[in-house]
């Protein structure tokens, strides 16, 4: 075995792999940008090797760099992760001539499944079945649009190199098409250095569906059964679980069968991930093989039991596998939700900042006998940038079954306390709790279909509205009582938004009992009107506030029928104004007592400046290109410029016909949300 290895890659797979590295008593060498030099990954290994430099492209992409740190510390062998390195095939043929091994798969297998026409074409020679298309690189627009004519609408357009869900575009038409392929044949260049696009049958609506494969060096080759990953933005993966809801047994044996078939095929050794889409009728079709470590691996850990890092060490140590196909069972159920640092209110934009808070909830097996997972690669202070992919952690969860896994997972999500960035928290909270996705009944389409205005939050039930307002209410009274010897007993919930008329019924009259300053409390509730009246009830609410974070835990019984209600929310607060975080709902309500709730009505109310006239940075990101000039008249639609964040290029486009009046910003700039492109004027004027 190694005694020493290095992790090319950083975050939390870099972790995740340096942990199980250090548990086999291997001495782990990590390698690091310049913004990188304090990141986890740099304080969880024995010993870190700069690379310099902040870009990808200058730092975890020097493969000669890094091959000098391995050379430097005596690493035997190199652990790429995903992304970076991990696929690429002259990568792993230089450290093999430099006599250090490769944790992954042999460079002719990287080869030929890095690049989506090649593989396909193996695929099929290998009797594997493949998404219908043209299997070869289109070299003009026009004959795209021959080929997708002849394919049938829609149509995917691809790049041959592509990954990460960049330079993909579905086309409906003709006229799709002939965009389409500039579009994705520009983000494969830039992206990937290749401008390669090919084009294949869109499958409606399919479910993305993929088999762990696990080989050996000595052509032993099993499958580690699927995972389900359906639930995708923009073509990238959101949560996973394992097992799939929709896999009966002779399909999952089917795919597990050609799988292995095309692994053989490229006499693969290492863990790696054969992805199909799978219809209606449950017919798959090959989509490509990721020839690395999954990010949603965990799930599959959870339900086998094997460490899919510890089992990739020993095959590039030349060991046998330790498993044979009939070892590889399927426990229970695991869930995945990757929480990215993006604002789930603005179509998913990317976000970056300071995680001015990060508190995780506590990793462990619970009492019910379900566990709690969290791979992360960041603590408290530290900076997303815009450097690297925005994933922050990979909440997962374990359970007997799928419905107890999605209730462990809606429990850690809740017990997530992190703020100073945008993330999707509320969103992966309302996916848990969403009809649909807990009937099993998805597919890749499901944020498009469920969400078609983008996520706005979740509309609480009136029971839950109540709820969140009582603990309002609660937490109010308490901070009075801290302030005060003698405060009032009697509160004004009144909730604050845009339409005053809508949220007026759920507005709550809550009056405390005289009690000592503890956590238990009882009161009468009624709804809210100007003179105490209607119907009361009494409650008892108990609620535990963190010192020092946002969170709130409360049990909520109702005196009728004795049912009590557990929360974990976030609430903050600002003067008398609360806002109140719970699975998808925020909530904004004032607190007041009845006399000065009375009054409300007569306070202005802040009006936000207008800001129409101008294009505002949707998000961070790098200013590609911009399509337009000082003193330009442009129609409603017209893109106004291209902004690159992350993984997308994305067009900004005019709302309205307008005349361009001044341009503040250049090709070039690297913007944080909200800086200023442009200025508008009547285009008239
Ligand atoms: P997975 O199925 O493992 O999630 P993805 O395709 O989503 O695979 O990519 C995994 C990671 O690798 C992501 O962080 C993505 O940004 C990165 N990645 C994938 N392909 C590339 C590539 N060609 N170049 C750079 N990064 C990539
Ligand atoms: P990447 O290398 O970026 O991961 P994939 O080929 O694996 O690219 O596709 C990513 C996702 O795009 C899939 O999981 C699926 O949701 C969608 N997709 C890709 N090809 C098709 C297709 N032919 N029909 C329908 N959806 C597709
Ligand atoms: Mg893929």
């Amino acid at each position: 075995m190694f005694k020493k290895i290095l992790i090319a890659n950083r975050g939390e797979i870099a972790c995740r792999i340096i942990r199980t590295a250090r548990a086999m008593g291997i001495q782990t060498v990590a390698v690091h940008s310049d913004i990188d030099r304090n990141a986890q990954h740099v304080q969880l290994a024995d010993e870190a090797i700069s690379l310099g430099g902040m870009t990808a492209q200058e730092s975890y992409l020097q493969a000669d760099k890094i091959i000098a740190a391995c050379q430097q510390t005596g690493a035997e062998a190199v652990h790429p992760g995903y992304g970076f390195l991990s696929e690429q095939a002259a990568f792993a043929t230089a450290l093999g001539q430099n006599n250090i091994a490769f944790i992954g798969p042999p460079a002719n297998a990287i080869a030929a499944m890095g690049d989506k026409i090649e593989s396909k074409k193996l695929a099929k020679a290998a009797g594997v079945s493949t998404v219908p298309g043209h299997v070869g690189v289109i070299e003009t627009a026009a004959e795209a649009v021959k080929i997708a004519n002849d394919i049938g609408y829609p149509v995917m357009i691809k790049a041959s190199a592509g990954g990460g869900g960049k330079g993909m575009r579905i086309a409906h038409s003709a006229e799709d098409v002939e965009t389409g392929y500039a579009t994705a044949m520009r983000e494969a260049a830039s992206s990937f250095g290749d401008d390669r696009v090919f084009i294949e049958k869109f499958i409606t609506s399919p479910r993305h569906i993929e088999i762990q494969i696990l080989a050996d060096q000595h052509g032993n080759c099993i499958h580690l059964n699927e995972r389900e990953c359906s639930i995708q933005r923009r073509n990238q993966k959101v949560i996973e679980e394992a097992p799939s809801p929709f896999l009966d047994e002779t399909t999952r044996q089917a795919m597990g069968e050609e799988a292995i078939r095309l692994a053989m095929a490229v006499d693969y050794h290492s863990a790696g991930t054969v992805e199909f889409i799978v219809d209606a009728d449950r017919n798959f079709y090959f989509l490509e093989m990721n020839t690395r470590l999954q990010v949603e691996h965990p799930v599959t850990e959870l339900i086998t039991g094997l460490d899919l890092v510890e089992e990739m060490i020993r095959v590039a140590a030349g060991e046998t596998l330790r498993h044979q196909q009939s070892d590889i069972g399927i426990n229970g159920w695991a869930m995945e939700s990757r929480l990215y640092a993006e604002d789930p209110y603005r179509n998913f934009m990317p976000a970056i900042g300071r995680l001015s808070l990060y508190r995780p909830p506590e990793e462990k097996h619970h009492d019910d006998g379900s566990l709690t997972r969290n791979d992360t690669g960041v603590a408290e202070g530290d900076t997303i940038s815009i450097y690297y992919d925005p994933m922050i952690a990979k909440l997962c969860s374990w359970a007997v079954d799928r419905s107890a896994a999605i209730g462990r997972m809606r429990v850690a999500l809740d017990d997530f306390v992190m703020r100073g960035i945008g993330h999707n928290i509320p969103f992966l909270s309302a996916v848990m709790e969403h009809q649909r996705f807990l009937s099993g009944d998805i597919s890749t389409a499901f944020i498009d279909e469920e969400y078609k205005d983008g996520f706005q939050g979740v509309a609480p039930s009136p029971d839950r509205m109540r709820d969140l307002g009582l603990i309002i209410a609660a937490a109010a009274h308490k901070d009075a009582q801290r302030q005060s010897s003698s405060p009032g007993q009697d509160w004004a919930i009144q909730f604050v938004t845009d339409d005053p008329a809508q949220m007026a019924d759920a507005n709550l009259r809550c009056s405390f009992h005289l009690c000592q300053q503890d956590t238990a409390l009882t009161a009468d509730i009624s709804p809210y009107a100007d003179t105490a009246a209607g119907t009361t009830d009494a409650i008892s609410i108990e609620i535990h506030q963190s010192a020092d974070t946002p969170r709130v835990a409360a049990s909520i019984t109702d005196h009728k029928d004795d049912k009590t209600r557990h929360y974990i929310c976030q609430l903050h607060k600002n003067k008398d104004s609360w806002q109140i975080y719970y699975r998808g709902t925020h909530l904004a309500a004032h607190a007041r007592p009845p006399h000065i709730a009375s009054l409300a009505h007569y306070m202005k109310p802040v009006i936000a400046p207008d800001r129409s006239n101008m294009l505002l940075c949707p998000m961070p990101g790098n200013l590609v290109k911009i399509m337009v000039a000082d003193g330009d008249v442009v129609e409603a639609g017209q893109t106004l410029c291209i902004v690159e964040a992350m993984k997308m290029e994305n067009a900004l486009v005019a709302e309205k016909r307008c005349r361009i009046d001044s341009i503040e910003a250049k090709a070039g700039d690297i913007l944080s949300v909200d800086a200023v492109i442009m200025r508008f004027a009547d285009a008239n004027a």
